[in-house]
């Protein structure tokens, strides 16, 4: 049985930039609906429980048809909100610091740059999905990828993910995903990103 994380701050600890309704209806319905239906789905098949939720990402492939889809579904739905809220954080404005600012500056030649090809590819991602920040053998990489599924399925390390379903921005922003996005630079937790790298360098 997976449990539903509790938010790592306050519900309006993101304000002004992801308002308290947004962060209430995301993690109390949204991030609690995807771990309900990967518990039914596991509930299926008790072979499947012990598994790590790494596990289930990296090996839905094998999993039993009935459960397949709801697994990469659900499981991806879990686990990819799991790390959305440590990936953001109250202590606003943080920048990268460092070996990880080198990694950006050796990738995409600056932060204002990375900045603007990531927000660039999270506006052009059609539907429903997630942009990502990933260590790819050893390299920083953007990766976009649809519904809810996530970089580990492709033995990438997810360092930073943007949710870009509408979920996650039309009670504050509505139709405009480049507000959304723009005001998510401010609350991106950088600490976190930074030990992402480090442990995904290892
Ligand atoms: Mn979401």
């Amino acid at each position: 049985m997976f449990e539903l994380p509790e938010l790592p701050y306050a519900y309006d600890a993101l304000e002004p930039y992801i308002s308290r309704q947004i962060q209430e209806l995301h993690h109390d319905r949204h991030h609690k609906a995807y771990t309900d239906n990967l518990n039914k789905a596991l509930s299926v098949h008790p072979e499947w429980e012990g598994k790590s939720i790494e596990e289930i990402i990296r090996g839905y492939a094998s999993a039993p048809d009935d459960i397949r889809t709801a697994l990469r579904n659900h499981g991806g739905g879990y686990y990819n909100h799991s790390l959305f809220w440590l990936m953001m954080s109250p202590k606003k404005d943080q920048r990268p610091e460092g070996s990880l600012l080198d990694a950006v500056e050796a990738s995409f030649g600056s932060y204002d740059a990375f900045v603007k090809q990531f927000s660039d590819s999270a506006g052009k991602l059609f539907g429903s999905g997630w942009e990502w920040l990933v260590l790819d053998n050893g390299k920083l990489a953007l990766m976009s990828t649809a519904n809810q599924d996530c970089p580990l399925t492709q033995g990438k390390a997810p360092l930073l993910g943007l949710d870009v379903w509408e979920h996650a921005y039309y009670p504050q922003y509505y139709n405009k995903r480049p507000d959304y996005v723009s005001a998510w630079w401010h609350v991106v937790n950088w600490e976190d990103v930074q030990e992402r790298f480090d442990r995904a360098g290892k």
